[in-house]
C-alpha cells in the first residue's frame, strides 16, 4: 500500500509545479537587512523554528540573501550585530526557479545540489505599463517536493 502510494506520487510529480507546493511570500517568515541581531530578534528567530531565513532590502519581494541557523553560533546577542555585517560575511547565496518548473524537474535539481535546498519562486510580470520584471511569489524546499512524493505531511519536530 505504501509503495503504490509513493510510485503514484512520484509519477504525479511531472503534472504538478513549484507553485502548487510553495510556501507563499506572505507566509515566509524573512527579515529586514536592517535588522539589529539583538535578544529579541534572535529569539524570534529561534521561536520561528525555521533553518533557513529569508533576507529581504526594501520590501519583502526583494529578497538579497538567507541567514542560516548556524550562522548565528558565534553571534552574541549583547553585540547587537547587524544583520547586515553578518550576511556580508556569509554572502549565502539565493535560488530562484520559475512557477510553472514541475516538480520531478525541481527535485533532480535538489538532488543534484545546483539549487541548494531551498529556492525562490519567481515569475515575470508583464502586466500594467512598465517594463516586465521579476516577481518573487514563494519558497519551496525539498521537504515540499518530498512531501509531494509520499503523500503525506512530514512532520517536523
Ligand atoms: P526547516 O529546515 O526550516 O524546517 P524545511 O525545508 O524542512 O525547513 O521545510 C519545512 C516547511 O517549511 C516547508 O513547507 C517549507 O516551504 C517551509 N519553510 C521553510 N523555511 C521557511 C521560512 N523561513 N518561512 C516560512 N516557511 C518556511
Amino acid at each position: 500500500k505504501d509503495e503504490v502510494n509513493i510510485i503514484s506520487g512520484a509519477l504525479e510529480l511531472r503534472k504538478k509545479t513549484v507553485s502548487d507546493v510553495m510556501t507563499k511570500l506572505e507566509d515566509v517568515f524573512m527579515l529586514p537587512i536592517s535588522s539589529v541581531l539583538d535578544f529579541e530578534t534572535m529569539s524570534e528567530i529561534v521561536k520561528s523554528g525555521y533553518s533557513r531565513i529569508p533576507v529581504y532590502e526594501g520590501s519583502r519581494g526583494n529578497i538579497i540573501t538567507v541567514l542560516f541557523i548556524k550562522d548565528l553560533a558565534f553571534v552574541d546577542p549583547d553585540d547587537n550585530t547587524p544583520l547586515r555585517t553578518l550576511c556580508q560575511y556569509y554572502q549565502n547565496p539565493c535560488n530562484f526557479v520559475f512557477e510553472d518548473v514541475t516538480l520531478d524537474v525541481m527535485f533532480k535539481q535538489f538532488k543534484e545540489g545546483h539549487k541548494g535546498h531551498m529556492a525562490f519562486v519567481h515569475r515575470i510580470n508583464n502586466e500594467g505599463e512598465g517594463d516586465p520584471f521579476y516577481e518573487t511569489i514563494g519558497l519551496v524546499t525539498l521537504e515540499d517536493v518530498i512531501e509531494e512524493m509520499i503523500q503525506a505531511e512530514i512532520v517536523d519536530e
